[in-house]
């Protein structure tokens, strides 16, 4: 089997067996970039060595030396040779990209001999020695396990014995100092000496890459990110150029358009005489790309060239690692760069007006779930802000929250359900379950392309970083800004727009959707065959849903018109009434109000359609708890002087009693309600269509829709129908004018669907209430399974996913497949929907997509969320 692929055998669509960052290394070699040599050992080798109790495979190491000897002829170097020494990088590199997640080491082939040749070759000891303590670091670090700190305090004790601040100021003679303390530490550490034969640090190296898979933090990147554990990561053995050669050498990353905003204009940082990691750990602050125009404008302009190179032939944004060695320009890595939700839609459509993508590929480019980052709340500009400082800003959005400086914190507070941003020097990857919980994140280091940045972007995490003015004091818990002190658990704001730091919870407003992300949308539209209505209740919501393209309302709950604490106690005297006299007073002092709320949101959706459900939940719900009423009627017997109070409550608490449900679910509600009291059928059908009737004597085009809850078969929603019916002919006579309504249902019950057929009959429209039905057909309820045992479910794979996020396709959906096909058999013209919180769930939408359903209804902050989904549902 072959697990070795020099560059030139490769290529970009070989990501599964080369890695992504295999597979382009091979795709730049071969269109003729400059490209380091190397080959790359494969994600098949890694699988094969976990399946095979962590050995590599047969056959791998004799693979491995022949293509070595290729990458020495390619660049007359010879690996440990004593005159002209070979040096090499170790590289992970899975198929998707883990930014920083495993291990890489660089230099490799060094030892106290080819140290030396390297001294000779370049003229240069300080150089050489440099590399050779970095690359026992490294070495010490990721394979031998030896912990980072125990080397920083050596260069720390070796910049204080020399009296320098910076790793770069450090003499050849500190650096060899340095050398042999690493070395001592190793020993003492490990019990074995440092190994100086390169072979055997190149198989040590690449079995740690190999163990770096598996590694706590790639584990949790990977879960996160929902990237299969069995994929694997290759190897890439390179051989070195070296950034850290002088100050003609440097070393940078750019991404070919702005991975905050999508703006098409070179992005990235850079420095000068470093070397690899120096850039992205945030040690040093870089450069901006634009002032290497002033260092080096040949390199610059070549450089230049190349990222429009590597974008039109990869068709998106690239995310490129460079280097420069004696003023010659080498690739080293490239891949489609991670972006903001508003990038990703601009750069999208960007690319689609370029000619470079067509509008169906645009539209696949943007995970639907992505879009929930610019449907959130942004700082309110008008707001009067306390700012702090200023850094830079790193990832867009706003947050406030407690400021934590370690990720275990940030964790803990984040668990206990607290809003925190977390503030550090600079983050590593061994802080992401820290970055996960936090709102925010705040850097006092590091430039945009620092590990806090990059993450941040990619969670769609607001973060300000490099904020220099910040000092931040581990030892006692606090940041001193300007001389004041904030300790931890102080309320602060960033800005990872502007990268404002601003003292205090801010204001925040509604988003709006940008031009680029209206035109993405409409093209959404234009593939899409499900319509995508939304979820409201009130004519606020309804507006909004309006903004965000819903074109209909499928699903106005009325219950949560009775929920207004001014309405509440005479919708109690509706349900408290004794007599249907005493009910009917209740509903007449109803009925205007809901005729108000109606008339507000047919207007609010005029031409558009609007699905009206009638009253739902169990009337207890409206009514005090019990518990409540009998502590107010104990005081009320202790102090017995109000005893006519004390009667009310106590008559109260009686109908309270007789109205609590064991199985409030299953009990007396939705059209069950109506058949029990067809009084408040009548006076909510009365408040919409005199609502309906005033519209339409206004000029209004309104499309009502009446849609009765939870029926268990024809008969009861022919119940319910014609009450709706005989009231709007009533209507129309009264007021003289015709309306044009629909009267449908919910599905929800399973024993409708199942009945579908002859539902479908008498009825307009279904719409699947997925939330009831998922909750009946699975018999679980939902408010007690999903805090208690359907983790364990979740955990022990009985479940893939929680039914009540994502559509259980397997046996909900079968049931709303049948239903579908036996409502359509006997009624062609039915119209299908469905209402559930499913409907904004991207998987759901496909499912609904593929049984054929005309439109899906969500909240109107996840309609467009549902209307890219439902095009990805036709690509
Ligand atoms: P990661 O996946 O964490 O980005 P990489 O394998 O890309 O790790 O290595 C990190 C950095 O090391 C690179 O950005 C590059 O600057 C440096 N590097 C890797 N290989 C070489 C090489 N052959 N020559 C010079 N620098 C290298
Ligand atoms: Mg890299
Ligand atoms: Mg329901």
């Amino acid at each position: 089997k072959k697990y070795v692929y020099l560059f030139s055998e490769g290529k970009a669509s070989m990501r599964d067996l080369l890695g992504g960052k295999g597979a382009n290394l091979a795709e730049m070699t071969n269109i003729g970039l400059p490209v380091p040599p190397g080959f790359t050992i494969t994600t098949e080798a890694c699988n094969a060595y976990y399946s095979n109790g962590e050995n590599v495979p047969d056959g791998t190491w004799d693979q491995v030396w022949p293509a070595l000897a290729e990458v020495e002829a390619a660049t007359g170097k010879l690996f440990g040779d004593k005159k002209n020494p070979l040096l090499v990088s170790v590289r992970s590199g899975a198929k998707f990209s883990m930014p920083g997640m495993m291990d890489t080491v660089l230099n490799l082939g060094l030892n106290d001999d080819t140290v030396e040749a390297l001294v000779v070759n370049t003229q240069n000891e300080r150089f050489a020695w440099d590399c050779y303590r970095r690359f026992i670091q490294m070495f010490g670090d990721v394979v031998l396990e030896v912990e980072h700190y125990n080397f920083e305090q050596i260069l720390e004790t070796a910049k204080e014995k020399q009296g320098v601040h910076y790793d770069s100021e450090l003499s050849a003679e500190s650096l060899k100092w340095m050398v042999t303390e690493y070395k001592k530490k190793i020993e003492r550490k490990t019990g074995k000496p440092f190994p100086m034969d390169p072979k055997v640090q190149l198989e040590l190296a690449v079995l740690a890459v190999f163990r770096s898979w598996n590694n706590d933090r790639a584990n949790v990147y990977r879960k996160i990110n929902n990237i299969p554990h069995d994929i694997g990561t290759a190897v890439n053995v390179q051989s070195m150029v070296f950034g850290n050669m002088g100050s003609d050498s440097g070393t940078g990353v750019a991404f070919t358009r702005n991975p905050s905003t999508g703006e098409k204009a070179l992005y990235g940082e850079y420095l000068m005489n470093a070397q690899g990691e120096d850039v992205v750990a945030g040690i040093r602050t870089p450069q901006p790309i634009a002032t290497l125009a002033q260092e080096n404008l040949e390199i610059y302009n070549q450089f230049v060239e190349i990222s429009s190179r590597l974008e039109s032939h990869y068709r998106d944004m690239q995310d490129i690692e460079f280097t420069i060695e004696r003023g010659k320009l080498y690739m080293l890595q490239t891949r489609n760069g991670k972006r903001t939700a508003s990038a990703a839609i601009r750069v999208a459509v960007e690319l689609f007006h370029e000619g470079m993508i067509s509008k169906e590929e645009a539209i696949m480019r943007i995970e639907p779930e992505q879009l929930d980052h610019l449907l959130h709340r942004r700082m309110d500009t008008g707001a009067k802000l306390q700012v702090l400082a200023k850094g830079l800003p790193a990832s867009p959005g706003a947050a406030s929250g407690k400021i934590v400086f370690s990720a275990e914190e940030a964790e803990r507070l984040g668990e206990a359900g607290e809003k925190v941003i977390l503030v550090r020097t600079e983050t590593t990857p061994d802080d992401i379950r820290g970055i996960l919980a936090a709102q925010g994140i705040l850097t006092s280091r590091g430039g945009m392309t620092s590990h806090a940045a990059v993450v941040s972007r990619h969670m769609g995490k607001p973060a300000v970083c490099g904020c220099d003015a910040l000092k931040i004091d581990y030892g006692q818990d606090l940041v001193v800004i300007e001389g004041v002190e904030y300790p931890a658990g102080s309320i602060f704001s960033i800005d990872g727009s502007s990268g404002r730091v601003i003292k205090g919870e801010v204001a925040m407003v509604d988003p709006e959707l940008s031009e680029n992300f209206k035109e993405y949308l409409d093209w959404a539209d234009e593939i899409a065959r499900l319509r995508v209505m939304a979820n409201a209740d009130t004519p606020t919501e309804a507006t909004n849903a309006r903004n965000f393209g819903a074109v209909g309302i499928g699903l106005t709950r009325t219950e949560h018109m009775f929920m207004d604490p001014e309405r509440i106690p005479i919708v109690q005297e509706m349900i408290l009434a004794q007599t249907l006299e005493e009910r009917e007073v209740a509903l007449a002092k109803l009925l205007p109000m809901q005729e108000g709320d109606f008339y507000g949101i047919l207007k609010a959706m005029q031409g558009l359609s609007v699905t009206i459900r009638l009253l739902d939940p169990p009337l207890h719900e409206f009514l005090p708890h019990s518990e409540e009423l009998i502590v107010e009627i104990t005081k009320l017997k202790m102090t017995q002087n109000d005893p006519d109070t004390l009667h009310e409550k106590e008559a109260l608490l009686r109908k309270v009693r007789a109205l609590s449900e064991l199985n409030p679910m299953l009990g007396h509600r939705g059209c069950r309600l109506g058949v029990s009291f067809p009084e408040i059928t009548v006076m909510q059908a009365r408040a919409i269509f005199q609502a309906s009737a005033r519209l339409v004597k206004e000029g209004y085009d309104i499309h009502p829709e009446v849609m009765i809850p939870l029926i268990m078969g024809k008969e009861e929603f022919l119940m319910m129908r014609k009450l709706v019916d005989d009231t709007a002919a009533e209507v129309m006579r009264e007021q003289n004018v015709s309306l044009h309504y629909k009267v449908g249902t919910m599905i929800e019950v399973p024993r409708a669907a199942l009945l579908a057929d002859e539902v479908g009959k008498v009825a307009d429209f279904f719409s699947f209430g997925t939330n009831d039905l998922t909750q009946m057909t699975m018999g679980l309820s939902r408010d007690d399974a999903q805090g208690k045992f359907l983790p364990a479910y979740l955990e022990n794979k009985l479940m893939s996913t929680d039914p009540f996020v994502v559509l259980d396709r397997a046996g909900v959906g079968k049931l709303i497949d049948m239903a579908v096909k036996l409502g359509r058999g006997t009624n062609p013209n039915l119209g299908l929907g469905i209402c559930g919180e499913h409907g904004g769930e991207p998987n759901s939408v496909e499912f609904c997509h593929m049984v054929g359903l005309d439109y899906v209804s969500c909240s109107p902050f996840r309609v467009p969320i549902a209307r890219l989904a439902a095009a990805q549902a036709v690509v």
